[in-house]
């Protein structure tokens, strides 16, 4: 099959469908090819005996204003789910009793995850000068500022929930860059927050909803807003189940894209310009006509594996289920990152009287994990559901278990290497435009806002 268009975008995740909306809202001639059967990428939302739940992701943060915009244009098709007030309680697991992430300054001072020593020494780090080292780790950043307690018990949680991530890895210049930011700009993270609330308020910019409202997901699961996605962006642009996909520049500017369609035909598609939004180790594949040594330095990005597992139970017996959910620190030397509460939260989740819940666990301190059975997993979530939730037996009416052998990119040190080579190859291939999870973020809403930047890009706007 041969086929021309002007853009094609390879992959049908988050990202290439919030490309393909926007480039149908630019009305661009394109076509996405995507090598599984189904679309959604990470996103894949399971519906079984009354539990609606997600296979990956459940909720993002809503840190952008261009998620709120997909979400009116694509409203005939799925509504956004605000996360109900309750997601403002989290906990964090210390000798394994949950304690309560403290919001204010009370609950900081009174709260036993944070030792004194450095509740004390908190009061100092407006004072602390700012480091100096661009690629110093975030595990560096926060002992230098706010002590060791704070990385153990606030810091290091945080991150296992946002990256499955080890802030001995992460480099906040990359990986959080508004934290670094604040340092570099404020000189303080306490000051530096008070000092942009100030500004703020000057510039007469509204101040922001608070925490709550700002998690998000979509009604009956988040597929409904991929699927929405595939209809705005019109769903007979989608060639599903292409593989062997790759892209070979072509005389005149142009690229062939060639794949095997699910009949086994061979496709060409040529096209004046091509967007990857797949992950990072894909690129080797898609793009032979590169170097290998040179596309290494882009592709060479550690991804944290995760496993993530449903369970529902029909009717709840355990200690009362009220917030977003529980994380566990590393010091604390479980396998289990955390424990989401998606039924406290989100409409539907299970039968009425019943819960849902959304166990996390491996990330890059543990990838063994990845690689552990059915039933040893299963064994895992009993003993731990039954230390920490209060169940007396445990005997799931759902149990769906689903691993991600590159779940989360980290964005480490290398990140700045990485970030060159891709500056390198699309100055030395302008109509080769790379996007995806290694650069712009890990979140949903970094995913779509990177989505509407791609085809902005493309369209000329
Ligand atoms: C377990 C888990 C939990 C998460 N939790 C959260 C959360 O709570 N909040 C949040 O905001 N984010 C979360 N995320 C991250 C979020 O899911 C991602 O940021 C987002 O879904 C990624 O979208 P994407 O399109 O960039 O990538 P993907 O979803 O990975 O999509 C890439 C697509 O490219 C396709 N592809 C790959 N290689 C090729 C190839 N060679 N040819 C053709 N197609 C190819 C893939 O099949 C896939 O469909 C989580 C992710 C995981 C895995």
């Amino acid at each position: 099959m041969e086929l021309k268009t002007d853009i094609v975008v390879v992959g049908a995740g988050l990202t290439g469908l919030t490309t393909a909306h926007y480039l149908q809202k630019y009305k661009q001639s394109f076509l996405v090819i995507e090598q599984a059967k189904q679309i959604g990428g990470a996103i894949q939302t399971g519906e079984e005996n009354g539990f609606i739940y997600e296979k990956g992701p459940s909720t993002g943060v809503m840190n952008n204003e261009i998620v709120r915009e997909v979400f009116e244009d694509v409203k005939a098709y799925c509504s956004l789910e605000w996360a109900a007030n309750s997601v403002n309680k989290r906990f964090i697991l210390k000798n394994n009793r949950w304690r309560s992430l403290p919001a204010g300054v009370i609950g900081g001072i009174t709260t036993p995850l944070f030792r004194f020593s450095d509740k004390i020494r908190l009061l100092g780090e407006p004072f602390r000068k700012p480091g100096i080292n661009p690629n110093e780790t975030l595990d560096q950043l926060v002992k230098r500022r706010m002590g060791k307690s704070f990385l153990e018990y606030a810091i290091d949680p945080f991150i296992l929930g946002v990256y499955a991530g080890d802030p001995s890895y992460l480099v906040p210049r990359f990986a959080l860059p508004k934290l670094y930011n604040l340092e570099q700009k404020y000189g303080s993270f306490i000051g530096g927050s008070v000092k942009m609330q100030l500004e703020k308020r000057k510039s007469g910019e509204k101040k922001q909803p608070k925490q709550p409202h700002r998690i998000f997901s979509a009604k009956e699961g988040l597929s409904h807003l991929t699927h929405a996605l595939m209809q705005s962006g019109g769903a007979e642009k989608f060639m599903l189940g292409i593989q062997n996909i790759t892209i070979m520049p072509a005389e005149g500017s142009h690229f062939n894209v060639k794949g095997v369609l699910p009949d086994g035909e061979d496709l060409l598609i040529q096209a004046h310009q091509v967007i990857t939004t797949t992950g990072a180790s894909s690129l080797n594949g898609l793009l032979p006509f590169i170097e290998p040594s040179f596309i290494q330095s882009i592709t060479n990005l550690l991804y944290a594996k995760v496993v993530q597992v449903a369970v529902g139970f029909n009717r709840w017996e355990g200690s009362v289920i009220d917030g977003f959910g529980g994380l566990i620190p590393s010091k604390e030397g479980k396998l289990v990152l955390g424990v989401l509460y998606p039924s406290a939260f989100l409409s539907k989740r299970a039968p009425e009287g019943g819960a849902l819940l959304s166990v996390f666990m491996g990330g890059v301190r543990h990838p063994e994990v990845y690689d552990m059975d059915d039933e040893a997993i299963y064994q895992l979530v009993e003993t731990s559901l039954q230390e920490w939730m209060g169940l007396a037996s445990f005997h799931p009416d759902l149990f769906r278990v689903f691993r991600y052998q590159e779940a989360i990119p980290q964005y480490g040190a290398d990140c700045e290497a990485r970030f060159i080579a891709l500056d390198r190859l699309e100055h030395q291939y302008p109509n080769l435009h790379i996007g995806g999870n290694l650069q712009g973020g890990i979140g949903m809403a970094d995913r779509i806002k990177q989505g509407k930047q791609l085809a902005e890009k493309v369209a000329g706007k």
